[in-house]
């Protein structure tokens, strides 16, 4: 793969705004030179633009090196920025998976990039030889969501890998709920993957969807790419110092992963036994997608009772279909005896 033939030529030839946190970064003991007020520190100053503090804790474990980790505000800017970067707008297409995330889509549209969908197998696998079919040359971006958003299936490595190698153009991996999966993290097959961009997210297992931050894995001359068409400073001041203080946390964010796992069996299992539900998909993920009897009809009266799922009814191939969160044992069990006391 040319990884300058896949890329804008705009985008190419770009040359980057250079920040003052850019152009100085040692140390000093006076700042004059980037317009900030000298009061209210310590959120008088720019945030570190790079922020290398968190990329370094995510190196360590992640086993990535800094420069193969790019940090944005949410997945939802790395997601964006693919297009921004890869697609000519009116020229050229993106391949994905499909049902899979929205925001693939929105961001192709708001972009003027042609979505390509090819539809998953019946039992929600990738298809993987169809979508590599679906590609032309001017197909720039292929989308992977996995575990998938809203089927909760994941993928086996071995097909990613072998995916991966075959796409003559960028593969994104979207591994958002990659942390509640039995099937094991890409990121360990980056160094063979020279096109592949893996995405994780801080919104899910890490509990922190407040405060955005979206993770991308890719070669260096990506991670520079990406950097290059971001805004300054797109990660604020707060979410770096909280990301600092949360993945300094992984032994409790692990419990709550664990705790989750229990809760999601739990979970299953009560609605295998639930009058109102006809079938529930397996899931590598902290949802379930489920099958019930009238979606719409189960969604309002759940919606009455204060409970708030997903109604996938007008996704395709999700038709009567919820995506049920898992949450805490309480809310699981309020959740199960509205669905039994609807079916009564
Ligand atoms: C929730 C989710 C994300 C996370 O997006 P953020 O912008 O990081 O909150 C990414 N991808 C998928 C498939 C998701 O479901």
């Amino acid at each position: 793969m040319e990884l300058e033939k896949l890329v804008r030529p705009n985008i190419l030839k770009l040359e980057p705004y250079s920040c003052a946190r850019n152009e100085f970064s040692g140390t000093a003991s006076v700042w004059l030179d980037a317009n900030e007020s000298p009061f209210n520190g310590p959120y008088n100053r720019y945030p570190d633009p790079l922020q290398m503090q968190v990329k370094q804790q995510l190196s360590a474990i992640k086993g990535v090196p800094v420069e193969s980790i790019f940090l944005g505000n949410g997945s939802d800017e790395c997601i964006d920025l693919m297009y921004r970067i890869f697609c000519t707008p009116g020229i050229d297409n993106v391949v994905a998976m499909s049902p899979s995330y929205g925001m693939y889509q929105v961001c192709a549209d708001v972009n003027d990039v042609e979505y390509r969908t090819v539809p998953l197998n019946d039992d929600f696998s990738v298809n993987f030889d169809a979508m590599l079919e679906a590609a032309d040359e001017h197909t720039k971006v292929m989308w992977i969501c996995s575990p998938n958003n809203p089927t909760g299936t994941a993928a086996d490595a071995a097909d990613l890998l072998n995916f991966g190698k075959r796409a003559k153009c960028i593969v994104v991996i979207d591994e958002a709920y990659i942390d509640f999966s039995s099937k094991p993290t890409m990121l360990t097959h980056l160094a063979e993957l020279p096109n592949v961009v893996v995405m994780q997210t801080l919104s899910k297992a890490w509990g922190s969807a407040g405060v955005r931050l979206g993770m991308a894995f890719a070669q260096p001359a990506i991670i520079a790419l990406m950097n290059n068409v971001k805004y300054p400073y797109n990660v604020n001041m707060l979410t770096q110092q909280y990301a600092i203080e949360r993945l300094a946390s992984r032994d409790e964010v692990a419990q709550q992963v664990e705790t989750l796992l229990n809760e999601r069996e739990w979970l299953i299992k009560a609605l295998s036994q639930a009058e109102a539900v006809k079938h529930i998909y397996p899931t590598d993920a902290n949802f379930v997608l489920v099958r019930v009897d009238d979606a719409d009809a189960l969604y309002k009266a759940l919606l009455g009772q204060g409970t708030v799922v997903r109604n996938r009814n007008r996704v395709s191939m999700c038709q009567g279909c919820l995506r049920i969160t898992v949450g805490t044992h309480q809310e699981n069990v309020t959740l199960m005896n509205q669905i039994n006391e609807y079916a009564r």
